[in-house]
């Protein structure tokens, strides 16, 4: 009993000592009232795994509409580490080139874990928060500002573009991404391959079209 509370005892002791380490991390941040925040609203990194790196560069490449994923991962002080996507749950026509909607939560879809979401521009283009050069908010910023995520990205073909709820955006180069903006998810190509291959829509509709 005596060695068990002692035990007990310094585990407390190294739990204290934790805490007063972490609190002496977050006073060397420069931010005002960071305590008064909820975890990662003050998001300084955005760390991705090997395997969410390789799941979105698959995806982008994949795709010829906007995808969207869940970040499943955890918050540590002021960096969030993405260790894998999640597919959202999405009905196939709410994505298009330009916007993609979620049938649901990341967790009611199944997700637990999820620090935000991403989704992706396909054309590697638009992939800001904030209209450049201003503080004029995208609709990017609108949807994250009425989601309870710690922090949202786009996936854009070489980087990942994300915002924390301070909302100062920040970027995130994808290492062995061989695909430039714009690259990914060649649309127009596609559809002329299309026609050169005699698989166009019969009635000659231009359906993929913006
Ligand atoms: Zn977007």
């Amino acid at each position: 009993m005596q060695v068990g509370g002692v035990g007990l005892a310094r585990r407390a002791a190294r739990a204290v000592a934790a805490a007063a380490g972490l609190m002496v991390l977050l006073a060397l941040q420069p931010e005002p009232a960071r305590l008064a925040e909820t975890a990662g609203s003050h998001a300084r990194a955005l760390i991705v795994s090997d395997q969410a790196r390789r799941y979105l560069l698959l995806q982008y490449r994949a795709y010829p509409t906007e995808f969207m994923g869940c970040m499943i991962g955890e918050i540590h002080g002021n960096a969030v580490i993405v260790r894998r996507i999640a597919p959202a749950d999405v009905e196939p026509g709410h994505s298009t080139e330009t916007t993609v909607v979620p049938k649901q939560t990341c967790e009611d879809a199944g997700w637990a874990g999820t620090v935000g979401v991403i989704h992706s521009h396909p054309q590697g283009e638009r992939c800001w928060y904030f209209f450049p050069g201003t503080r004029v908010a995208s609709s990017d910023a609108h949807s994250f500002a009425r989601q309870i995520y710690p922090v949202d990205a786009i996936m854009c073909g070489n980087r990942v573009v994300w915002i924390s709820r301070d909302m100062v955006q920040q970027q995130v180069p994808l290492s062995g991404a061989d695909l430039p903006p714009g690259a990914a998810a060649p649309v127009r190509q596609q559809r002329g391959n299309q026609v050169h291959g005699g698989a166009a829509a019969s009635d000659g509709s231009d359906y993929g079209s913006r």
